[in-house]
């Protein structure tokens, strides 16, 4: 640990020594933050992700590099939502930096302008699984939350860099722009599937199912956070027969061994989507993952001749 303080020490001598008009050193949790930090902040900033898009971002296993790299950075922008609790607030504390911490200059939880679902109502207990008590922190996979994100980015950059405003005010319309284009490519694309039943593994989706009119019947996770069992894998294979579900979604970070033997049982389409930028190497934006994610379902949609 003291030989850490002193490389911390070391860092941050190099750092005030650094120009003060030099970009904007943001560190985000995931990866589909960095990617909006970049369409706003473009060559004003330098962006990094803690998390990789292939990772859970629940449970991201944290390096002594993360707080490094927190401890020099300008900026830290956080999903929120508890989604980062199991690993995000110690490494917080450790990098001694007292502008990233919560509530701090630096500080960014871009949940807080956004449209959140499945904010549970009523008291929570242990035996509901691991539920997000502030509501569904996997929201960032609606467009039009994407959009409210890049906002908030835009006026935090504004903010914190204020003779670059102009700068991250144009970025933000031209990414507005190519989000809107895309969202009518999208919603054109679904459009024939309206009310489309799918069962998911985790309940990493309900913000994509209603931007796009999927209904959610399902899910291989018991409760949330809780792996399969037996007894609920049965009860779901039925309700998929009886409902008739062909389309079964399953991030890339679990374990396929239930999912396939659902699809034995159903005949359903096991498919891996990916919640994340970065969840596949060529996905390296925010409009690109919904490209892939749209993609990958309607060419499955079509194979299983559901509609
Ligand atoms: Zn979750």
């Amino acid at each position: 640990m003291r030989k850490l303080i002193t490389v911390l020490a070391g860092i941050a001598a190099v750092l005030t020594s650094i120009d003060a008009s030099a970009a904007v050193k943001v560190i985000t949790t995931t990866e589909d933050l960095a990617a909006l930090v970049s369409e706003i902040g473009g060559n004003k900033v330098t962006v990094e992700s803690l998390a990789k898009g292939y990772q859970d971002p629940h449970f991201v296993e944290a390096k002594p590099s993360f707080i490094i790299k927190l401890h020099s950075a300008d900026l830290l922008v956080v999903v929120g939502r508890e989604l980062e609790i199991a690993w995000l607030p110690p490494l917080i504390t450790q990098s001694r930096n007292g502008a990233i911490q919560p509530g701090g200059a630096g500080y960014l939880d871009a949940s807080q302008t956004v449209r959140i679902l499945d904010i549970p109502t009523g008291q929570i207990t242990r035996a509901m699984g691991d539920v997000h008590p502030s509501g569904n922190p996997h929201y960032w996979l609606d467009p039009n939350n994407g959009r409210l994100m890049a906002k908030a980015i835009q006026n935090k950059l504004s903010d914190m860099s204020r003779a670059d405003a102009a700068y991250f005010a144009q970025r933000y319309d031209d990414f507005d722009k190519r989000l809107a284009a895309a969202e009518q490519r999208w919603k054109a694309a679904m459009a024939p599937y309206k009310g489309l039943k799918v069962v998911t593994y985790h309940r990493s989706w309900p913000n994509f199912a209603d931007a796009f009119g999927l209904d959610v019947i399902g899910y291989v996770e018991p409760k949330p956070g809780i792996p399969p069992s037996p007894a609920h894998t049965l009860d779901l294979q039925q309700e998929m027969k009886a409902k008739n579900v062909k389309i079964l979604l399953v991030e890339p970070y679990f374990d396929l061994k239930t999912p396939n033997a659902i699809s034995r049982d159903t005949g359903a389409k096991v498919l891996v989507m990916l919640p994340s930028v970065g969840g596949v190497k060529d996905v390296t934006s925010y409009i690109q993952l919904f490209d892939y994610d749209i993609n990958l379902l309607v060419s499955t949609i079509k194979q299983t001749g559901t509609k």
